[in-house]
């Protein structure tokens, strides 16, 4: 191809222009992004940049201009015409060689919450700096989920001085993303941070000042911040003949290419089959959004197509921990602990027969190293010194 557009600047979509160029393409490539803002990252968000960073901080150290990349910002893709190898946008048609889908995900919003002064959502630059006030202000903060984002968000807070309270749905936090006995030391964490967690709470609607939950509890809350999940941005592909799945999500192979010509698909934004783990994978997790690109890039610029199929990866601090997670486990699978969770640093190992395929690692960063080596080379492992702290995750 001589020309290559990206749809989305946020990681995947930069990681995919810079690619490009160390690939060797030397063709045009222009990065098309929604936001005005020179492209940053998001993970600073949700931590420094709430506790005073500079926002500049999270913008990402590459030199678009050095590398013949176009930045196109402030312009978002309407549509995509595959048969003329067009994207529509708001600023008028844009033609493509090839063309690679990279437009993130977008929160889910609280229903009845859309545009209530003082409900905040944490996935753009804009949006932690919306929260800056709050933080300063020391205002009493109403948490709506204890995900990833909850518990980043309500240790800022908590950091910052504000009286926080965090509502919850379902019985533990992390409801979505691990097992209950897994995630059940976690709650604990609220507690000793000084945040009050109610789990089993629903919130019925947002008044000035108040949270009501269903069952009549009023929580003043001078800002209320939600996090309730995710959802692939791709509500502008509707009509454009790409696939999607389930979650809004762009189908994608093996080789991130999507179910039309010369269109790929990364990041947030997309799903993959996995040969690793016998499933289509979603990541909202910004490893993904590094190493995709990487694939993309190869399969259009070089000469062997490279088939995509990672051990995903992510971390999170939260409460002073590092928390962080590699591969990907199933309900079916057998839970191997390592350390005590009522203490600081502990691991939890997910073993298929006698394959590890993910660990959960609290503050115990060798573990995971050792685990995701694992996960990688797929070795046998003696099941039996798995739950020994103590002796190193290795292959028997
Ligand atoms: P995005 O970062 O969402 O970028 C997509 C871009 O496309 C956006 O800028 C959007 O404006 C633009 N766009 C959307 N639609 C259009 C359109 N139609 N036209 C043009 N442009 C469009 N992951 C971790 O592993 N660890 C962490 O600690 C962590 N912390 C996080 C903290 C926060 C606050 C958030 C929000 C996410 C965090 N993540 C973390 C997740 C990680 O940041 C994402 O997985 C990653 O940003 C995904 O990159 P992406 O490029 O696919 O999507």
């Amino acid at each position: 191809p001589s020309s290559v557009v990206v749809v989305g600047a946020g990681a995947a979509g930069v990681q995919t222009a810079v690619a490009l160029r160390e690939q060797g393409f030397d063709g045009g490539v222009r990065l098309i992004g929604a936001e005005r803002h020179r492209p940053y990252d998001r993970p600073p968000l949700s931590k420094a940049v709430l506790l005073g960073g500079r926002p500049e901080d999270a913008t990402f150290d590459v030199d678009f201009e050095k590398l013949g990349i176009t930045l196109d910002l402030g312009r978002t893709a309407t549509g995509i015409r595959p048969d003329l190898h067009r994207l529509e946008t708001t600023r008028g048609p844009v033609d493509y060689d090839c063309l690679v889908l990279a437009t993130g995900a977008e929160p889910v919003r609280l229903p009845g919450t859309e545009g209530v002064p003082g409900v905040h959502m944490l996935r753009t630059l804009d949006d932690a700096q919306a929260l800056r006030p709050v933080l300063d202000g020391r205002l009493d903060v109403v948490v709506v989920g204890a995900g990833w984002i909850g518990a980043e968000f309500t240790t800022a807070a908590r950091e910052a001085g504000c009286r926080v309270t965090v509502v919850e749905a379902a019985g533990l936090p992390l409801a979505g993303a691990l097992p209950g006995d897994v995630a059940a030391p976690m709650a604990a964490w609220y507690a000793r941070a000084g945040a009050e967690l109610r789990t089993g709470a629903r919130v019925d609607r947002v008044e000035p000042g108040a949270v009501v939950l269903t069952d009549g509890t009023r929580l003043p809350a001078g800002a209320v911040v939600v996090g309730i999940g995710a959802r692939p941005a791709t509500g502008w592909l509707d009509g454009s003949g790409i696939t999607l799945g389930a979650h809004g999500e762009v189908l994608a192979d093996a080789w991130l290419r999507t179910s039309a010509a010369d269109v790929y698909a990364v990041g947030d934004c997309a799903s993959f089959p996995s040969a690793r783990f016998g499933e289509r994978l979603l990541v909202h997790h910004w490893d993904n959004a590094l190493h995709g690109p990487r694939t993309v890039a190869a399969n259009i610029a070089g000469p062997a197509p490279a088939a995509y199929d990672p051990v995903p990866y992510f971390w999170s601090e939260q409460f002073g921990r590092f928390v962080q997670y590699a591969g990907r486990h199933a309900a079916a699978d057998t839970v191997v602990r390592r350390g005590d969770p009522g203490g600081d640093s502990w691991s939890v190992c997910w073993l298929r027969g006698d394959r590890m395929v993910a660990v959960l690692a609290v503050g115990r960063a060798r573990d995971l190293a050792q685990g995701r080596r694992l996960i990688a080379s797929g070795a046998p492992l003696a099941a039996e010194r798995v739950a020994d702290p103590d002796v190193p995750l290795k292959s028997a």
